[in-house]
């Protein structure tokens, strides 16, 4: 039984409320069965509690591509920076049909008013997380959690310059993950690609002999503080690609562990407005995209072979996280569905009562579509991005407009949502 937390890995706003992050709980699990104790800190879940329910909703009308959050945390981050506020702010409405319907005033008076929050927040997060006592503090940054991260790690630092630092996730795979470790001394380690097999070994070294590793002697997926000289980052270009690490069998993997995220969540002033699901995972990477990669397509970086997990194990998975946490709803955070399923796992599942998501590939025939709702699936994402088969030709969808009406009819008939990409 592990007892101290000697490794806190944080999930930054905005990561998603609504359910526990898969990555941080899966590691927080592999990490315990190495012996090492983890805790997860959901500061997104405070930060939502902070900002509350229309400051949530407000943000939520606003895109990715917005990079509101980067906004919000840069002056913590980087007090040196001078924003043009009201150029950005300018800019953000212009731009945003949703928010263009609201009174501009009181938009910018509401996301400055929020702003001015965040470095008491940030300074909250580092002072109670040093409290617990980890040697150890990672975050994943996924989308927009790249700011609030570096300014996370950057009081950290501050606060105890012993603290050893790390960052992880889909915004740290190759040249995001070295110019990130290139450009803010603050960070210690940054891991680019799946990081399963690798953070025990890391911790554990790190732990027992601190951060002091020489290049040739971690694993080339991990930009380290001995990697600071111009030499060893010099050394990674074209012929000498940057190193991603890559998970080939997942069957062996632990489930999450979501408890971190459920205690953070029922002491939340807003519980009441969160349903939350279950994320899972069986397979990564994509197959079809392994062999004619859509051309618009930028998930998976360089890991885009194909894994899946036994149908069985996927099985037993659902069952021991569906009876651990109470919830049924659960959603595949897969890029796309192994067809071998339709052979195995969804006809266990039809015994089960989930609500299930999938992304799937749009060319499904009826029977698939059928086999779906019997399964529990009530919702996909299967890809349709045009209604025109010249579009879908040149994207490489490998299928034409006809199939994705004739899909959108069937998922109609049977009372399944489509997700579509807009
Ligand atoms: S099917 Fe989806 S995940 Fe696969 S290559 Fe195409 S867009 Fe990417």
């Amino acid at each position: 039984m592990v007892k101290n937390v000697e490794v806190c890995l944080v999930n930054m706003p905005m990561g998603d409320v609504k359910r526990p992050s898969l990555g941080l709980s899966l590691l927080q699990a592999i990490l315990h069965q190495g012996g090492i104790g983890c805790r997860v800190d959901y500061a997104n879940l405070r930060f939502f509690a902070m900002a509350g329910v229309d400051m949530l909703r407000l943000l939520g009308f606003t895109r990715a591509e917005d990079q509101l959050a980067e906004w919000l945390f840069a002056n913590t981050a980087f007090p040196d920076f001078k924003i043009d506020d009201e150029q950005f702010l300018q800019r953000l409405i212009a731009r945003n049909s949703l928010l263009r319907k609201q009174d501009a005033q009181s938009v910018c008076d509401q996301l400055l008013g929020l702003r001015s929050q965040i470095s008491d927040f940030v300074d909250g997060v580092a002072r109670s997380l040093l409290e617990s006592g980890p040697g150890i503090v990672g975050c994943s940054s996924t989308f927009q959690q790249n700011v609030a991260s570096l300014a996370l790690l950057r009081r950290l630092r501050e606060l105890n310059p012993s603290i050893v630092t790390m960052m992880g996730g889909a915004n740290c795979e190759g040249i995001m993950g070295l110019t990130l470790h290139e450009s803010f001394p603050w960070v210690d380690f940054v891991v680019s690609g799946e990081a399963d097999r690798l953070i025990v070994p890391l911790c554990r070294r790190i732990i027992d002999e601190g951060s002091d590793i020489s290049v040739e002697d971690i694993s080339t997926a991990i930009f380290s503080p001995n990697f600071r000289n111009k030499s060893a980052y010099a050394g990674l270009n074209q012929n000498n690609p940057i190193p991603r690490a890559i998970t080939q069998e997942l069957t062996d993997l632990p489930s999450p562990d979501f408890s971190d995220y459920f205690s953070e969540l029922d002491s939340n002033r807003y519980r009441q407005f969160i349903l939350p699901g279950l994320p899972f995972e069986t397979s990564r990477g994509c197959w079809w995209g392994s062999v004619s990669h859509c051309t618009f397509c930028g998930l998976n970086g360089g890991g885009i072979s194909y894994r899946v997990k036994s149908a069985e194990r996927v099985a037993k998975e659902l069952e021991e996280l569906s009876d651990r946490y109470g919830i049924k709803r659960m959603e595949a955070v897969d890029n796309i569905l192994d067809m071998a399923y339709f052979k195995t796992l969804l006809k266990t599942l039809e015994q089960n009562d989930y609500t299930l998501f999938f992304e799937t590939k749009a060319n499904l025939n009826r029977g698939h579509i059928e086999q779906l709702y019997r399964a529990g699936v009530r919702w996909i994402q299967p890809g349709i991005e045009s209604l025109d088969s010249r579009v879908l030709k040149l994207m490489h969808k490998g299928c034409a407009a006809w199939q994705n009406i004739q899909l959108l009819k069937w998922c109609r008939q049977f009372g399944l949502r489509v997700a579509c990409r807009s």
